[in-house]
């Protein structure tokens, strides 16, 4: 790769995930469960995680009001698993409770701009007579995107022990990437981990946060989309300041999450002001380069130093 020395002024590469970060990471809860109410979600926002919760809001052992409150005020983020998790003897059926579901979800989170993409798991264990051709269809008509598959190499969906969690944790910080957990009762209820093994998990998360992006599947997902659309387009540059347009193929109504640049400036610029849209940031730039967050398929960003 060449060295931010051989590269023209204005030239910006987008990161490959968010604020530069080696791998992005996802944990996802399914059932929404008692104990991802009891031993999950306090273990995550002690660490300032966030983990995306698969929920069915019309099961018995579903807690509306801590779901609706606590879970809502910890931070998390809610995913559509159909309202019943009863399963489907044709697409009329799936749509039914797959609609709902989402109805729910979107009012769980009135102050999120609509429309907006909502991650879908499959309820596993039940019937499921729906096409994927079927289901494509559902998917566009409401806004769904399908979680990331489990992942073959570590033997199915749930990983039994500390040490096979964190081994997707280590994997991601010497590969980079993306990887991701699946989790069912933690301490509790069905297809258990121990909270003694998440928490060493969780852990292990937290002594490499700067190399990772916690986030969710629809983050993760946003990002990937606008990045692989991205241009962007050098409209002045010199010592003066620097002028480029970000533009990405993705649709901009559903595709909105900033995505982080690094611009090659002048090498004598320490401090920078980032401009796009009226607003303006701050950022230091080292070694001819300054890392920054913009929107694509907006205003013009405007770079310059103090
Ligand atoms: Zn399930």
């Amino acid at each position: 790769m060449a060295g931010a020395q051989d590269k023209v002024l204005g030239s910006t590469e987008v990161a490959q995930w968010k604020d530069n970060k080696k791998a992005s990471f996802l944990l996802m809860f399914d059932d929404g469960i008692p104990t991802h109410l009891k031993n999950v979600i306090p273990e995550l926002k002690k660490r300032n995680f966030i983990g995306t919760f698969y929920l069915n809001p019309e099961v018995k052992w579903y807690s509306k009001d801590k779901w609706e409150k606590d879970a809502k005020e910890a931070g998390m983020v809610f995913g559509n698993h159909t309202m019943t998790h009863a399963g489907a003897k044709n697409a009329a059926q799936a749509e039914d409770d797959i609609s709902r579901c989402n109805e729910y979800i979107l009012k769980m989170n009135p102050e999120l701009k609509q429309p907006r993409l909502i991650s879908f798991a499959r309820p596993g264990g039940v019937d499921w007579k729906v096409t994927p051709d079927e289901m494509k269809a559902i998917y566009a008509k409401y806004n769904l995107v399908p979680r990331p598959p489990s992942d073959a190499r570590f033997g199915g969906i749930h990983i039994k022990n500390a040490d096979g969690l964190i081994k997707v944790v280590d994997l991601a910080v010497e590969k980079g990437g993306s990887e991701r957990l699946f989790f069912h009762g933690v301490g509790g209820d069905w297809l258990s981990q121990s909270t003694e093994d998440f928490v060493k998990m969780l852990d292990r998360l937290d002594a490499n946060r700067e190399k990772l992006w916690v986030t969710d599947p629809i983050s993760m997902h946003k990002y990937e989309t606008e990045r692989n659309g991205a241009q962007v387009k050098i409209l002045e540059s010199g010592e003066k300041g620097i002028r480029i347009v970000l533009s990405t193929s993705a649709d901009a109504n559903l595709y909105d999450l900033p995505l982080t640049l690094i611009t090659k400036v002048p090498a004598a610029w320490k401090k920078c002001k980032i401009t796009q849209s009226g607003k303006t940031v701050t950022a230091e730039a080292a070694n001819g380069e300054v890392q920054y967050e913009a929107l694509p398929g907006k205003d013009e960003i405007q770079i310059r130093t103090e």
